[in-house]
């Protein structure tokens, strides 16, 4: 096959035997696609290593393999992200492993690819960037297909005052249908139109939401019920997200 000239987020990269570096980027075109390239840790390289950095927004050629690993060649910078604080950089990184741990390769999903772009603008522009993370993570989740759904019960469709969330419907249940999962959790209605809000609206200036650090740390749990139903990751992968919210 022919090589394509592709632009995408490096998600991750592994240092693969002297020279060569594994990267994971995700595209528009393919997804989440994995490629190694070669010698650029050679001392005498022209290709810089910001190119190969997690974070960077990079051009490159793939030449796709169907038994081997892909190879990318000439990369190339287009971008890499400057905030003014580290807890944005943290934060578009952490987003990034999350894409690269529970997006499947070679998936097409533009919506997530446009989501790393509007999380990127709305880490800039906001101060309360919590707000921003648990905004990416609903629709991260939305995207995958895992949920939420919040309108009313997932299982018989009817409306009721007390509602619990069930990971594994990724969605509410009513009182009658919650023994259909004995994991669910109680859920209270503040939370749930916090969720419906978040899912109804594409916005970038969050300044003015009124979402306390507790709610939203709240929601972000269940959140992540959610993903750890649908994964067999074995770590605690969400470790690091507390400082987000304190
Ligand atoms: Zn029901």
């Amino acid at each position: 096959m022919p090589p394509i000239l592709t632009e995408g987020f490096v998600l991750k990269k592994i240092n693969f035997r002297e020279t060569s570096v594994i990267l994971t980027l995700f595209t528009k075109e393919f997804g989440k696609i994995k490629g190694i390239l070669k010698g650029v840790r050679k001392e005498k390289s022209k290709i810089p290593p910001l190119t190969f950095s997690e974070g960077a927004y990079i051009s490159t050629f793939i030449y796709k393999r169907k038994s081997e690993l892909n190879l990318l060649s000439s990369p190339s910078l287009i971008n890499f992200f400057y905030f003014e604080d580290k807890l944005s950089f943290t934060i578009f990184l952490y987003i990034l492993k999350l894409i690269d741990l529970f997006t499947p390769e070679l998936q097409k999903e533009e919506n997530i690819f446009y989501l790393i772009e509007h999380t990127v603008e709305s880490l800039k522009q906001n101060k309360k960037k919590y707000i921003v993370f648990l905004f990416f993570k609903i629709k991260f989740i939305e995207f995958l297909g895992y949920g939420i759904k919040v309108d009313s019960c997932s299982l018989c469709g009817k409306e009721s005052k007390k509602y619990f969330f069930s990971p594994k419907k990724g969605g509410l249940l009513c009182e009658k249908c919650r023994k259909e999962d004995l994991n669910c959790v109680k859920i209270s209605n503040k939370l749930i139109s916090i969720i419906r809000f978040i899912k109804r609206v594409y916005l970038k200036n969050f300044e003015f939401l009124k979402i306390s650090k507790k709610d939203a740390e709240k929601i972000n749990y269940l959140c992540n019920l959610v993903f750890y139903y649908h994964s067999n990751l074995d770590f605690i992968w969400w470790r690091n997200e507390k400082n987000i919210f304190r």
